[in-house]
């Protein structure tokens, strides 16, 4: 009996030391001292044991689950604090590395220009005019003195979408919804999106251009030419020579392209400006009484002029870039710049 009791118990040491991690360290105390284990079997046989020896026998026993206890325990603790240290290791963070350096964001350099313009004339006292981008060919042609057989209504710059209505090309049918809508006086910008059926390095199937409008009693050209000049000193610096150039547009009358300076020679002549030293900026003219006609007001009572730019244009001149599409490529190392 105590034979087999001491190689009970070193075959119980001998498992426990065995035991290479914490599961099969808790196998060997179930296989020895669970409920139904080898220990506990055996104290369960003390009954068979003659009388006068199960005191020795029982003490033996208890001092075998005694030290197997102990030396269960003395194994999870080391094993448990190796673990814990392993695990330290393994998740370290060194906090003397650079930290990621998380990516801002920006806006895109069309939405900076446009909002730098919108900015300008709003100290100017101009409000803020939107329209639609699906419109109707009378408010993109009609109402705006271009007639039927007009070149800009061939179906090859147009993006016609049923007929009668189209997207629009320019942001001009704003001023005719406007004027509809209420009497003079009337100072509008309107921002927005056109498309034309035309792609190239400086051309876009769609692009954006600012409206502006502003109609009232004994309006001249004196003030367009004000309103302009301000605008221009404001966007491009206060040094800058503009000049006026005469035109067409069937919707004002007289009209004038408005030329800048070129920005990139001082105007001494470049690539950028055919060596003429001046940049065409802006489109703009005394209202057309024709499209006054359209919207009811009557040409004798108010006057006014409108105008128009592209936004790309005047965003390509200031940070000096060769290709629209630039824009529209979303490619962040490009946008990166413009923050
Ligand atoms: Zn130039």
């Amino acid at each position: 009996m105590f034979d087999s009791l001491n190689a009970l118990l070193s075959q119980a040491i001998s498992a426990i030391e065995a035991a290479g991690d914490l599961n099969s360290l808790a196998e060997a105390e179930l296989r020895f001292l669970g409920r139904k284990g080898e220990l506990t079997g055996a104290m369960r046989g003390i009954s068979s044991v003659p009388a006068e020896e199960r005191p020795r026998v029982g003490q033996l026993l208890n001092e075998i689950r005694q030290k197997l206890e102990g030396e269960i325990a003395k194994k999870r603790a080391a094993m448990s604090a190796a673990e814990i240290s392993a695990r330290y290791e393994r998740e370290a963070v060194d906090v003397t590395r650079p930290g990621r350096i998380p990516h801002e964001g920006g806006f895109h350099p069309l939405t900076i220009v446009v909002r730098e313009i919108l900015d300008i004339f709003g100290r100017l006292g101009f409000e803020v005019a939107e329209g639609r981008e699906v419109e109707l060919e009378y408010y993109n042609f009609e109402a705006l003195n271009i007639p039927a057989d007009h070149p800009a209504r061939d179906m090859q710059d147009t993006f016609y979408i049923a007929p009668g209505t189209v997207l629009r090309t320019h942001t001009s049918p704003v001023q005719v919804r406007v004027m509809e809508a209420i009497r003079p006086p009337v100072r509008i910008v309107a921002p927005g999106k056109v498309y034309r059926c035309d792609s190239d390095v400086t051309h876009s199937p769609m692009f954006h251009q600012v409206e502006g409008l502003l109609i009232d009693k004994g309006i001249t050209f004196a003030d367009l030419k004000g309103v302009l000049g301000a605008f221009v000193r404001e966007f491009y610096g206060p040094n800058i020579a503009m000049r006026l150039r005469p035109s067409f547009f069937p919707f004002t009358e007289p009209s004038a392209e408005v030329d800048i300076q070129c920005v990139l020679c001082s105007g001494k002549g470049c690539r950028v400006c055919k060596n003429t030293g001046w940049l065409e900026v802006l489109g703009s003219g005394q209202v057309d009484p024709a499209v006054f006609g359209y919207v009811g007001y009557d040409p004798e009572e108010v006057s006014g002029f409108a105008f128009g730019l592209g936004v790309e244009r005047l965003a390509m001149l200031r940070y000096g870039l060769d290709d629209i599409r630039l824009f529209y490529e979303n490619d962040i190392r490009f946008l990166s710049h413009f923050k």
